[in-house]
């Protein structure tokens, strides 16, 4: 099932404790659509200015994305974020953040983009989302991701077009943030319940606006992400690297993996098992995205090396049964 994604299109400039890149390449939108890019057909919506290069177009074109949804605004400037990392790459300062031709963006979708079955609504202003969103009623998985932003300055329409989606893809710090719940889990059935609010009214769940969420998924950054449903718990932990270079991107390279895989299997029911193998998709693509600055790894990736590190993650968190009769 072909994929649409809007989400910020960007310069970022990032320092880590092993180097910087002034303006390199970034943005939600694009860490998403490359990763997604190993999967399916991936659409992109969304504004640049005209300091946006073709060599940056270029990027996503040789991964196959399409880019014909993204608008130049002429005048305008590109989205530009700056962040920091400190020593243990675990902690993270936003220094600028510049919305630039996202201010104020009326998206108009393609016939091509209005059609796909699959939407990411990855990080931008909520009000977008929506717009977005509303554009594809009949999208058959909707997923959405956000950050502390939005939720310190635009919560109530971050919680309009969450409730508009089937899947939340949040940090785990955001999730407690956005719910008001300490515990994760509890805060995940909180958004959960957001969604039964939808459904338990009889309205067709097919029309935007009228379901919600019945996946949730927490980042948790080198520790992994965690799968919430109303049925199930489950968990990974990140592929173990010894050299992590620059952690930008990482979220939504991981949820490129995750909703990408989902979108490739349009046969299938949204079963645990199904749900399970996305995450592990998703781990595994955001596992190389860390190796170096921005983009850089992902652009030369192969699918050998995804699907062998999926194996080995297999591998790793793999365990067998152990009947031993404990002492009372
Ligand atoms: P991640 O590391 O997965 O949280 O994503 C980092 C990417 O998000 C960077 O490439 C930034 O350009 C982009 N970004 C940072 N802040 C925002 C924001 N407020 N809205 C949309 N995108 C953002």
């Amino acid at each position: 099932m072909p994929i649409t994604v809007v989400g910020s299109i960007a310069y970022d400039a990032v320092k880590t404790p092993f180097g910087e890149r002034e303006r390199m390449l970034g943005g939600a939108a694009v860490h998403f659509a490359l990763a997604a890019s190993f999967f399916e057909d991936v659409r992109v919506v969304g504004p640049v200015g005209d300091d946006f290069g073709e060599p940056q177009l270029d990027v996503m074109r040789s991964r196959g994305v399409d880019v014909s949804d993204i608008e130049r605004v002429s005048g305008g400037k590109t989205f530009f974020w700056r962040g920091e990392y400190g020593w243990d790459l675990n902690s993270r300062e936003t220094l600028d953040t510049q919305l630039g031709v996202f201010d104020g963006f009326q998206p108009k979708l393609s016939e091509r983009s209005r059609t796909s079955e699959v939407l990411f609504l990855a990080n931008i202003v909520p009000d977008l989302q929506i717009e977005v969103r509303e554009q594809l009623p009949h999208a058959r998985f909707v997923a959405l991701d956000s950050m502390n932003l939005w939720i310190d300055i635009a919560r109530d329409q971050l919680v309009r077009a969450i409730e508009s989606v089937d899947c939340l893809i949040l940090n785990d710090a955001e999730l407690r943030q956005l719910t008001g719940k300490p515990n994760l889990v509890s805060a995940a059935r909180e958004v959960l319940a957001w969604g039964a609010r939808g459904n338990g009214s009889g309205a067709d769940t097919s029309t935007a606006g009228q379901r919600g969420p019945s996946v949730i998924v927490a980042k948790q950054g080198e520790y992994g992400a965690a799968l919430v449903t109303s049925e199930s718990f489950f968990a990974l932990p990140a592929y173990p690297l010894e050299s992590v270079i620059d952690p930008t991107g990482a979220g939504d390279t991981f949820a490129g993996g995750f909703v990408g895989y989902i979108a490739a299997h349009p046969e299938e029911e949204l079963s645990d098992e199904l749900l399970r193998r996305a995450m592990a998709h998703g781990t595994a693509l955001a596992s190389f995205n860390v190796e170096e600055f921005g983009t850089e790894r992902i652009e030369r990736l192969t699918g050998e090396e995804i699907a062998a590190r999926v194996e080995e993650l297999r591998e790793i968190t793999h365990f067998s049964g152990a009947p031993l009769k404990l002492r009372a």
